[in-house]
């Protein structure tokens, strides 16, 4: 075994001093990752901040949590045991459903003896000298590790902005991405939710359905598509389970890794009619596949207008006071462009008679008070507060982390006119670290399931090279990191994507440099890309063995 590995202790015994790789993080991707890692028969422990596994589904458990990417496809493809015998109980599985699973996976695969949980990892340092990182974490313990795989997910540190006078608020708060595990009963309860994008637009049907009045601070309206959810039909299932490996493969062959129908055709190449039916009949049909009625909606401002009006005039018959409607309309930036929300009667909420909308663009939020919160207009009483706000997307958990690589250079240094990467995998100056679905990869603009077994499939790839050579360091060369960097601006100009606020450019965080962080050229052609590098040897990176990193230290 390489590199003096100690044994793992069991589940609840001591990290072991010296590993081979430390996985940050045990939700899909890190779970994957160290299963893989088994398989080459290398030392691993896992760190994990939750009391379990699952990441996102393990925090996220806020009401009417769920996956908006149909259950069928949003599982493991590596093991077909695992993808016949589990069993989803709806189109789209719950929080709790999809929680269950990652258990199940954790059960099956004999995971958990090497994840420490209720862990939290507060540095990584490189240490030069011995070409290892050293990995602190929040129970005192430091480990050093030959690999670092940071497992950390896109969307992990929640955010609630700088209200002011969030302080004196004297009823309950809530963050949608920390949601209690203990039931939160709202029944008989004044609430407001802040925010109306995924998060808030699934949980505000559940809670107007339990509060005596709910409040929706609404600052941008989102678009929004029914998900047309609805127990699992048995030939849906049957279907799926017979041709798993082809409809898998041919997801690989879709802009977002999704097993979708893409009707190859410009929006502005069909007639108004044709148009029409193709919406009416997505929409009928529910869910994220609306976007793929056409092949240029996040191309071309021309065709993107003509689903977004036919969303708008959606709104407007589904609310019945036509100047709610009017607020709940999005009109300043390009469907799509702003996760496109997917919903189970969002817009019909608003026709209840204990909802109310305040829109902040009209009358922005002045002061959260001890009771409630004011705008420009009026003083709301409020018992409860959730803030549905988001997250610092795609860096936010990386950077919270105090990573030093080469050189004593800080990540927070190397990154602070926006991410840089070689593949959204790996960083120039940061040997041996690997991010699973980083800031420059595809990752939250697809499935994840699928971006996350690519990537952990890569970085396995790449260190059964690595270990084949007796080669012991490895970091990307600053010049292929610039292109790729700049390859992956290039691939977001082309999209409209940069015409919207959204975290998927940094702008919902104050002074977050504005740069477009996952990569939009598509899974096809980024898969193309990452093994055409594994192919060629992995010529944009410089690696040592062990025997050249002494004789460099001479
Ligand atoms: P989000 O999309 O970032 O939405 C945050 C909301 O909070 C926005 O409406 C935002 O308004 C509002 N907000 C932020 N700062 C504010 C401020 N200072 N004042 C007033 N309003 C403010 O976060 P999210 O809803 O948690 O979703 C994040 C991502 O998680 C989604 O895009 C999606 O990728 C994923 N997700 C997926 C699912 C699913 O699979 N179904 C469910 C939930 C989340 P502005 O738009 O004006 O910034």
């Amino acid at each position: 075994m390489p590199n003096g590995m100690n044994a793992q202790g069991g589940a609840c015994g001591a990290a072991a001093a010296e590993v081979d790789v430390v996985i940050v993080g045990a939700g899909f991707s890190g779970m994957y990752m160290l299963h893989r890692l088994r398989g080459l028969g290398m030392s691993v422990v896992v760190f994990e901040a939750g009391a379990d596994v699952g990441g996102t589904w393990y925090w996220n458990r806020y009401p009417g949590a769920r996956c908006d990417i149909e259950s069928m496809q949003y599982s493991f493809s590596f093991s077909d045991a695992l993808q016949q015998e589990w069993r989803w109980s709806e189109l789209y599985a719950a929080q709790p459903e999809i929680l269950r699973y990652a258990g199940h996976v954790a059960d099956r695969l004999d995971l958990r003896r090497d994840i420490r949980f209720s862990t939290r990892v507060t540095a990584l340092r490189f240490d030069e000298a011995v070409g290892r990182w050293q990995v602190r974490t929040d129970r005192g313990a430091t480990v050093s590790a030959r690999f670092c795989i940071m497992a950390t997910g896109c969307l992990s540190t929640a955010r609630v902005p700088d209200f002011p006078g969030r302080e004196r608020f004297a009823g309950e708060t809530y963050h949608t991405g920390a949601w209690p595990h203990a039931r939160v009963d709202f029944s008989g309860k004044r609430v407001g939710v802040i925010g109306t994008g995924s998060s808030a637009i699934q949980a505000i049907p559940e809670i107007a359905g339990e509060a005596a009045h709910l409040f929706v601070f609404q600052r941008t309206p989102n678009f929004s598509v029914p998900s047309r959810n609805q127990p699992m039909p048995p030939e849906h299932e049957r279907g799926w389970k017979a041709n798993y490996a082809e409809r898998r493969r041919r997801a690989q062959q879709v802009r977002n890794a999704i097993f979708l129908h893409l009707n190859d055709k410009s929006a502005l190449a069909a007639t108004e009619e044709e148009r029409h039916a193709e919406y009416e009949a997505r929409w009928q049909a529910g869910g994220l596949p609306f976007m793929a009625a056409f092949n240029d909606l996040i191309f071309n401002k021309g065709s993107n207008d003509t689903a977004a009006a036919f969303v708008r005039s959606k709104i407007r018959a589904l609310v019945r006071d036509p100047a709610v409607a009017e607020r709940l309309t999005p009109k300043d930036y390009p469907i799509g462009t702003k996760r496109l929300c997917v919903d189970n009667g969002y817009f019909e909420t608003f026709n209840r008679p204990n909802v109310t909308l305040v829109d902040l663009r009209e009358t922005p939020l002045e002061t959260i008070t001890s009771d409630g919160l004011r705008t420009s207009a009026a003083h709301y009483r409020l018992d409860s507060i959730v803030f549905a706000t988001g997250f610092d997307a795609m860096t936010g958990t990386l950077l919270g982390i105090d990573i030093t690589g080469r050189d004593g250079r800080t990540l927070r240094d190397a990154w602070a006119d926006g991410p840089c990467t070689f593949l959204g995998l790996t960083i120039a100056g940061f040997p041996n670290l690997f991010t699973i679905t980083g800031p420059g990869s595809p990752s939250v603009i697809s499935n994840m399931m699928v971006s996350i077994e690519q990537h952990v499939d890569w970085i396995t790839d790449c260190l059964a090279h690595l270990r084949a050579r007796g080669v012991t360091t490895i970091e990307p060369t600053s010049p292929a990191q610039d292109a790729w960097t700049a390859h992956v601006a290039e691939a977001g100009a082309k999209t409209l994507y940069p015409l919207a606020n959204s975290w998927y450019t940094g702008a919902n965080i104050p002074g977050k440099p504005r740069v477009v962080l996952p990569y939009l050229g598509g899974f096809p052609l980024y898969r193309q890309q990452c093994d055409a590098v594994a192919a060629g040897g992995y010529a944009e990176f410089r690696m040592q063995t062990s025997h050249e990193a002494a004789a460099a230290r001479l």
